[in-house]
């Protein structure tokens, strides 16, 4: 069994795999780099170990992470979701340094890694995929002739492409012109590799994804899937378990083609395989993600499974504690990702200090967040500070429970995305669960509410309180 865990992360989700160890009796292992001196993680953990100035470098190095994880006697490392989490290196270098790195081999990570690589191994599976080009494109009169074959609109998209960036809706072989530089440009720049290669564009699809868990001996099972259609400029802004969108047929379909995909390729650990399901209600494999995702905590609220803690005995060598029958999933859960930035002004990220902060609490509410009361946020990382996840029986007293919880939150001396959250669950399409990932463009006005000040509140309190008093 693992002993000693160092975290190769940072924020929300290195602080959850901490408390993962906690429960599991493992110590943890912290880095942090400079600016990230006063980080919760740094605090929560057993140990901290300092990785040097460089704030975004210092998460990157994994020769240092795991000569650290070596010096402080850790026998394995996980990485979370970002940085190093699907870099195939680091789990080169922690076999070959003898730790037991907590995720899949290094060659699925490369294949999956790898969007034209993943599609291949999909048809491969016999899964269905979005028509596209075979394998990338070279240069733009290979991206237009291929484009021509699937018909516009189509998808430039970054083969190594991650976290939303790196891919470009074209409707026409004008826009394709105009476009192929800049994305192949921002992608070198972005992951470090130019491939691009072209997708058909499913208009207005539905984003499904199915998490799983496989161990060494070839069991797979699923974990249900998650509706993350609420995207922003392909970036979640919130995510749902189970789809309230999909009848009890079509989700036995995504999750047996996700096994399926995940068998085929060996897949050992926890991973996603992410779908687009389409008008005619077509399911098409879109990646995989060899990681732990950040919505994890919603197919954790409807299953009781904890993810990090399985994926810690899956690497460490045990079978899957659970056969598919053993998971039952009950309820439903939504994950709201406060972010620090400006609902108002097109999602600016707003670093700066948190005066205030309250976690709301409650039944069925869970909060995972990196910040407190006096807490700086350092101005290099991801803006996402806190996930807020909310469990209720049934989806009506889910929304009500959300709603509760949101207000409920209080971050002050930042902006973040609460507001905007309650906008959302305000909708008639989001109440009835009908949204597909075309739902934020189509609601420019969710940007329009007016903020209620905490001295509004009180003042409706107090005048309230008055007209009882008087009996009004
Ligand atoms: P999830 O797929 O778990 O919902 P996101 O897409 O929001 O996660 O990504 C989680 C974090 O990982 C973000 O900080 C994102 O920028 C980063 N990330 C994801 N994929 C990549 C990638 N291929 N390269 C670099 N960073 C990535
Ligand atoms: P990332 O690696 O950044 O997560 P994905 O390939 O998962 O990239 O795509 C992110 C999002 O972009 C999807 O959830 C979906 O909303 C949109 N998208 C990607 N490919 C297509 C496509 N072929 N048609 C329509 N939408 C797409
Ligand atoms: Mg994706």
């Amino acid at each position: 069994m693992i002993k000693k865990l160092l975290v190769a992360n940072r924020g929300e989700i290195a602080v959850r795999i901490v408390r993962a160890c906690a429960e599991m009796g493992i110590e943890s292992v912290a880095v942090y780099t400079d600016a990230d001196r006063h980080a919760l993680h740094v605090k929560k953990a057993s140990e901290a170990y300092n990785l040097g100035p460089d704030p975004v470098g210092g998460y990157l190095n994994a020769h240092r992470i795991t000569s650290v994880a070596l010096g402080a006697g850790c026998d394995a490392v996980h990485p979370g979701y970002g940085f190093l989490s699907e870099n195939p290196e680091l789990a080169e270098i922690c076999i070959r340094r003898g730790l037991i790195f907590v995720g899949p081999s290094p060659h699925v990570i490369r294949q999956m890694g790898d969007k034209t690589l993943a599609r291949a191994a999909a048809i491969a599976a016999g899964l269905p995929v979005v028509p596209g080009s075979d394998g990338n494109v070279a240069n733009l009169d290979e991206a237009i002739a291929a484009a021509k074959t699937i018909g516009y609109p189509v998808m430039l998209k970054a083969t190594s492409g991650g976290g939303g960036r790196g891919i470009r809706r074209c409707d026409s072989e004008g826009e394709l012109r105009r476009h192929y530089d800049r994305v192949v440009s921002e992608t070198t720049k972005a992951f470090g590799a130019a491939e691009v290669f072209l997708e058909k564009c499913i208009v207005n699809p539905r984003h499904i994804e199915v998490q799983i868990l496989g161990d060494r001996f070839g069991n797979v099972v699923h974990l249900f899937e998650r509706d993350c259609s609420i995207q922003r400029r392909h970036q979640k802004l919130l995510e749902i378990a189970p789809s309230p969108q999909l009848t009890e047929e079509e989700r036995a379909e995504v999750c047996d083609l996700a096994v399926r995909a995940a068998k085929a390729v060996g897949y050992e650990n926890a991973g996603t395989v992410e779908f687009l399901f389409d008008q005619q209600k077509r399911f098409y494999f879109m990646e995989m993600n060899t990681r732990l995702q950040v919505e994890h905590t919603v197919t954790e609220q409807i299953t009781g499974v904890d993810i990090v803690q399985e994926q810690i005995l899956i690497a460490a060598g045990n079978p899957l504690s659970y056969a598919q029958d053993d998971i039952q999933r009950r309820g439903y859960a939504l994950q709201f990702r406060i972010n620090a930035e400006d609902p108002k002004n097109d999602f600016l990220p707003n670093f700066g200090r948190i005066t205030r902060y309250y976690s709301p609490g409650g039944p069925g509410v869970r909060t995972d967040a990196a910040i407190y009361t006096g807490y700086e946020f350092p101005p290099y990382y991801d803006s996402m500070c806190a996930k807020l996840t909310i469990w209720a029986l049934t989806w009506d007293k889910a929304l009500a429970r959300a709603r509760r919880a949101l207000l409920d939150m209080g971050v002050s001396g930042v902006k973040t995305t609460i507001p905007y959250h309650l906008e959302i669950l305000r909708t008639a399409e989001f109440r009835i669960g009908r949204f597909n990932t075309a739902f934020v463009e189509e609601h420019p006005e969710l940007s329009n509410y007016s903020v209620r000040r905490p001295t509004s509140h009180l003042a409706a309190a107090i005048a309230a309180a008055i007209a009882a008093h008087h009996g009004l």
